[in-house]
């Protein structure tokens, strides 16, 4: 029994999620002892479980970096020009997708707008599409279509929690001087809304995305097993001085103050089951992050998925949690998702320290190229060639 938005609830057995890691799979070459004397580690099979691989061109140039990143699982976020609002839409976005890259294995998503209807939440779910992303409207990059209210979609989230389809929010409310909201305190006037959906449908799996605050932190440990988060890699380790006059270092949600930052890393050194790696991967053209005028801001966003695996690594070690790295990239959401692992179709990622590796400047070619997070500067490990 746990106790959730003020009431005590069942724990689902479909979820359970134990407090204790099982390592069905074992890691040879991961020496025992502290987590800074490693100097080679192997996770299976790690998976990425929020990013952006967008359309076209900039789909074909950041496809690859998701295997080239250590991943081969992404959960692939619908807010496209028009948002992926259909099945037909989604899967032909997969298609797209594999076509890159095959050897990925993508999760598909659908934007929740009010052309979502329970009967296509079936039909998706027959589809094997996974989950439904929900953006309060013109929070983030291509949200003017987002929801204002979640009531009138409470039919919507009774057929995905019927059908056992996952609901992905981002939990931010929007702007407003009238009650003085702002992108510092979004998350946290958010956590209300989380609250009210886990307690209006408490099977329905729930994941928070890209959390950034202690608030939100505590907020999911207070739910059940139904209820998740994920964390980015950029937010272990910026905080708002790091993006206050950095357009790189900007996205959303924003990064938050030390201590939530530590609230954070905490949870990932608790070894949390239900906090996993999401890296919110959201790749702009270098014009949209750097040339920003009086009349047009910088996009929001922050690129990661070619140097995930070593940067995540990097991060972890750096606060003492690197023993926690295959829970947090791979095996706790693995779970969350019903993606567990059998022997056969795990494929263990070697990483290696290899001192200092200094992260590419940019990815592609002139005004259509991304500047990765971290570029310039140093990670201390990198992925062995199979
Ligand atoms: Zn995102």
């Amino acid at each position: 029994m746990v106790v959730c938005c003020g009431r005590w609830q069942r724990e689902e057995p479909e979820v359970q999620l134990s407090r204790t890691e099982p390592r069905p799979f074992s890691a040879p070459q991961q020496p025992t002892g502290r987590a800074s004397k490693m100097t080679q580690i192997s996770i299976p099979s790690p998976a990425d479980f929020h990013v952006h691989l967008r359309q076209g061109q900039m789909a074909t140039l950041v496809t690859p970096h998701v295997r080239k990143g250590g991943f081969s699982l992404a959960y692939i976020m619908p807010n496209l020009k028009p948002p992926v609002t259909t099945t037909a839409q989604a899967l032909a976005y997969r298609a797209e997708l594999e076509a890159i890259d095959p050897t990925v294995d993508y999760l598909m998503t659908l934007y929740l707008s009010p052309d979502l209807t329970p009967e296509e939440i079936v039909k998706a779910k027959e589809a094997g599409i996974v989950g439904v992303k929900s953006y309060p409207r013109g929070v983030t990059t291509n949200s003017d279509g987002g929801i204002e209210s979640y009531e009138m979609y409470y039919p919507v989230f009774e057929a995905m929690q019927r059908v056992n389809m996952v609901l992905n929010l981002h939990g931010e409310v929007p702007s407003d001087a009238k009650t003085n909201t702002h992108i510092l305190n979004a998350e946290p006037k958010f956590l209300t809304h989380l609250h009210s959906l886990h307690k209006a449908f408490p099977r329905l799996r729930i994941v928070l995305e890209h959390a950034t605050t202690r608030a939100a932190v505590e907020a999911v440990k207070t739910c059940g097993p139904t209820v998740a988060c994920t964390i980015t890699a950029h937010h272990l380790e910026l905080t708002v001085d790091d993006w206050a006059g950095q357009s790189f270092n900007f996205c959303k949600p924003v990064a938050k103050f030390p201590d939530d930052r530590e609230a954070l890393r905490e949870v990932i050194r608790e070894g949390h089951p239900r906090f996993f790696l999401g890296s919110d991967s959201a790749p702009h053209p270098v014009h949209s992050k750097s040339t920003s005028t009086p009349i047009q801001g910088c996009a929001a966003g922050i690129y990661t998925s070619p140097i995930l695996l070593p940067l995540v690594a990097h991060f972890l070690e750096s606060f003492d949690a690197l023993d926690k790295l295959e829970g947090f990239v791979s095996t706790f959401g693995r779970r969350f998702y019903h993606r567990e692992l059998t022997v056969e179709n795990t494929h263990h990622v070697v990483m290696q320290k290899i001192g200092a590796h200094v992260v590419e400047e940019k990815y592609g070619a002139d005004e259509n190229s991304v500047v990765p997070f971290w570029a310039g500067k140093e990670i201390s490990w990198q992925i062995v060639p199979n």
